[in-house]
């Protein structure tokens, strides 16, 4: 017998808030220095005065100069997300899945200077080897998606579906999108890590392990990859974590296929199918390609959906002359229009929003996360503590298995 709870108090992520501080409605996304850039009311980490101050090109020659001198003691990883000024320091790119599997198969620089949000730089700890250690250059670039999944609140929810289903095996699936305790959680309760790239894999293996999946956080992500399998939407639940067993009755936990945590990404969420059928009136001819993180709506009325990779390769892959109005984060798009000059590339959405959260990795910090390495100082090292590392690597083992 489940007891209901009282509902908790929903808390709006500060990363959710702080969303729109950057929005423009031109395309020039280009870096200035980290104090006017704190002009816009975020709240950062604190550095020394000396980079607050320091225009974008004087970071840029202290950037170059300091990563030469530290030769193979460093390895720079750039999500694809990151702005230019970072992204052209960056000795791999890529999107999480990628980055991972990167860190997961050298062992040769002994610091690996994640340019990229949170849980990526906990993922690469676990993923790591022993000898080397993992640095995320600003601390405060975590992700409002993996905010929205508290472990306190997974392990409730994972309780009350074992209380409530005690004859049905659930599989929970997390996308690499959470904090490394909800991977260890899925490790130890026999699931598995996902990311944009393979979650119609992990789908295929944990339906053939279980009768339902728990997946969190981002529940788009989790409708859309279920949707494919031909699961139908009367069969999917959201888990609302404010809400007692997450605002649904025994019956509709017991009737569901999929549990799809409440969570969703600021910056995906913002594409609508208006915009789609703005794009095709403008350019008849137009290729929409989005990301499986916006809704279901805007994916179904695209012409492709994918993850970073896939956008990226498909585009490059396109004959000369075509036309792409792209759904994914605007530092990307633009630098997909760039490097495909014999295309027409352009963001979905009219205001370039980049995800506020990636934007934190400022030249600024990279900067003195090399000076500090060339004195010998380790700034913002990412740890996980042991018990958490060993089981959230059984998840991200069973993920990079399953392709
Ligand atoms: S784009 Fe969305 S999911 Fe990705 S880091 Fe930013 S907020 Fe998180």
């Amino acid at each position: 017998m489940v007891i209901a709870e009282s509902p908790k108090t929903p808390i709006i992520p500060i990363t959710e808030i702080e969303q729109s501080a950057f929005c423009q409605t031109d395309d020039e996304l280009q870096a200035k220095s980290l104090e006017e850039e704190f002009q816009a009311g975020v709240r950062w980490q604190k550095i020394p005065i000396s980079y607050l101050k320091a225009k974008p090109e004087e970071l840029d020659a202290r950037i170059a100069e300091a990563r030469a001198r530290l030769t193979e003691q460093v390895v720079i990883l750039g999500h694809h997300y990151q702005r230019n000024e970072i992204i052209r320091f960056a000795d791999f790119r890529g999107d999480s899945f990628k980055l991972s599997q990167f860190a997961a198969s050298q062992g040769k620089a002994e610091s690996i200077i994640f340019c990229g949000v949170h849980f990526m730089a906990e993922t690469a700890v676990i993923l790591s080897q022993d000898h080397q250690r993992v640095i995320l250059p600003n601390l405060t670039a975590g992700c409002s998606m993996a905010d929205m999944a508290h472990i306190d609140d997974v392990l409730d929810c994972w309780d009350d579906l074992t209380d409530v289903l005690p004859n049905s095996t659930t599989v929970p699936i997390t996308y690499m999108n959470s904090t490394a305790a909800i991977k260890a959680l899925c490790g130890r309760e026999g699931g598995i890590v996902c990311t944009s790239s393979n979650a119609a894999a992990t789908f295929e293996w944990a339906l053939g392990r279980g009768d339902k999946i728990l997946f969190l956080p981002d529940q788009h992500l989790g409708r859309n990859t279920a949707v494919r399998f031909g699961i139908g939407l009367d069969e999917m639940i959201i888990w609302n974590p404010f809400k007692p067993l997450g605002g649904n009755s025994e019956e509709d936990i017991d009737r569901a296929k999929i549990v799809l945590w409440q969570g969703h990404c600021s910056v995906h969420t913002r594409f609508s199918v208006k915009q789609i059928e703005e794009a095709r009136r403008q350019y008849p001819d137009v290729n929409v390609i989005v990301h499986p993180e916006c809704y279901m709506e805007v994916v179904q009325a695209a012409d492709a959906n994918g993850s970073t990779e896939t956008i990226i390769k498909t585009i490059e892959e396109a004959p000369s002359g075509t036309t792409w109005a792209v759904g994914t984060e605007i530092s990307l798009v633009n630098r997909i229009a760039q490097e495909n000059p014999d295309k027409k590339v352009f963001c979905l959405d009219s205001v370039v929003c980049p995800c506020s959260t990636m934007y934190r990795i400022h030249p600024a910090y990279l900067c003195w996360i090399l000076d500090g390495l060339n004195e010998g100082v380790v700034v913002n090292e990412i740890t996980v503590d042991d018990d958490t590392k060993r089981d959230a690597k059984v998840a991200l083992d069973r993920m990079l298995q399953v392709v």
